[in-house]
């Protein structure tokens, strides 16, 4: 038996046994009335506590218990306590809930969920970003009529999403490119996963350029070594001309050796996650072999002057750095003509390290500045070739610099000549104290 049950029969007992001392008193006609009496209080109870549980269900209050006397206090008490427990299961689904949201929002894709009308059901800012929507504004709106790209109509409509979708122009400035997939789930129920794959496309389109273009490097000399053997092999040929073909092939052998080479070191270069050493140089070793190698390239038909703080030197790679400063050199030797000036300056400006090389060359058109340190880029592509560029010399001076924290400027003036300045960050300059003057 509960408790309910005992209190109800020992509640009755002594009402029972109260009525029968008064009916024994006073008699059966005032037991009678004690007993009405009884009743219309026990209705009365009823009633009022029926309605103030109605309305305590109707508004519940959290954490306040309302107060009554016996079995009532108990079920007042025993509601609170269920209200109290399902109230912190609400909160919990509801922080569940929000960290879930939070987490597909911190996602780096787009995702957006549809009903099974094709409905936009929520979606994130990613999401919102690649198809140009407003989650709040587009809700319960059908996809396509937001997102109309034929090719993500058809897609949407055919139900064949093992393969995913790629989308260009998309996004308010229409400046992305995302591949879009469906996963169906639930009953008829969408997921749309998207990814920004605009840097992948680009870098993608720059790698198969770049085949492209050694492709077709390498393939010049290899067409001009063929013929050359083709025409050895099938024309008798005298020992003069023999020796002259023979000398053109080892041109163009060491022109696609050349190539090889400075592949090979930008290769080195951006596979290379390491920072360059933090040793100092021997500047003023690195500074006299590029006056050697320049002087040796123009062979007495250029002005070359060198002017070098012997004490300056810079924290670095010394293979790295003497292949850039030296490409910036022999490039003013071979792009300035017979008689021109080349003016190179190794000094201290504040506190960097400043490298600058100065020709009265050809000089460089404006325009085609800003592409000078792309691979295989070239103004005047028969001088490059014929002074046995490679194209690739700007390109490796930029990875180098890049990974020496250094800037490269190039100034020119077509006719006048150009200077390309490397500065060197204050963090890489030092001053050897034995050499200072
Ligand atoms: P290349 O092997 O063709 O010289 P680089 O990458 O070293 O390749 O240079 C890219 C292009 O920049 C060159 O083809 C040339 O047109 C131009 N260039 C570089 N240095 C100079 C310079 N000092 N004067 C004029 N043009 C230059």
């Amino acid at each position: 038996m509960n408790i309910i049950w005992t209190r109800a029969i020992v509640s009755l007992a002594l009402l029972a046994a109260l009525g029968v001392a008064i009916g024994a008193f006073a008699g059966v006609r005032v037991a009678l009335a004690f007993a009405v009496l009884m009743l219309v209080v026990q209705a009365f109870f009823v009633t009022y506590h029926t309605q103030r549980l109605w309305r305590l269900l109707d508004a519940p209050v959290y954490g306040e218990v309302p107060s009554a006397l016996g079995i009532w206090g108990e079920i007042y008490y025993r509601l609170h306590k269920l209200a109290k427990r399902w109230h912190a299961q609400v909160r919990q689904v509801e922080q569940q809930h929000a960290r879930f949201i939070q987490a597909i929002q911190a996602s780096p894709n787009g995702v957006a969920m549809l009903d099974d009308h094709d409905q936009i059901e929520w979606c994130n800012a990613i999401a919102e970003k690649h198809f140009g929507l407003d989650a709040k504004r587009d809700l319960r709106q059908h996809i396509t009529h937001l997102v109309r790209q034929p090719d993500f109509v058809r897609y949407l409509n055919a139900h064949h999403y093992e393969e995913m979708l790629v989308m260009r122009g998309m996004g308010t400035n229409r400046k992305y490119t995302v591949s879009v997939q469906v996963f169906p789930y639930g009953d008829n129920r969408k997921l749309i996963l998207t990814q920004d794959i605009t840097e992948l496309e680009r870098t993608d389109s720059m790698r198969r350029d770049f085949v492209a273009n050694v492709s077709h490097e390498l393939k010049t000399p290899l067409t001009v070594l063929s013929g050359f053997l083709e025409t050895m092999r099938e024309l008798p040929l005298d020992e003069a001309d023999r020796m002259r073909y023979l000398d053109m092939m080892e041109q163009q052998a060491s022109r696609m050796q050349n190539i090889v080479r400075d592949l090979l070191v930008l290769a080195n270069l951006e596979g290379d996650m390491r920072p360059p050493g933090d040793e100092l140089l021997d500047m003023r070793a690195v500074i006299r072999h590029l006056e050697d190698d320049a002087n040796n390239l123009s062979n007495g038909r250029h002005r070359i002057t060198f002017h070098s703080d012997d004490a300056l030197t810079i924290a670095g790679a010394e293979t790295e750095v003497m292949s850039a400063l030296g490409n910036l050199v022999t490039n003013a030797v071979r792009y300035t003509p017979d008689g021109g000036a080349i003016d190179v300056a190794w000094q201290r400006v504040k506190d960097r390290a400043v490298f600058t090389v100065r020709d009265s060359g050809l000089g460089i058109p404006a325009e085609h500045i800003p592409r000078l340190t792309e691979r295989f880029y070239r103004v005047d592509r028969s001088r490059s070739r014929d002074t046995g560029g490679t194209g690739l010399g700007l390109a490796i001076v930029k990875h180098v610099l890049q990974r020496h924290n250094a800037e490269l400027d190039v100034k020119s003036e077509v006719g006048r000549g150009s200077t390309f300045i490397v500065q060197f960050p204050a963090s890489r300059t030092a001053i050897r104290k034995s050499l200072a003057a």
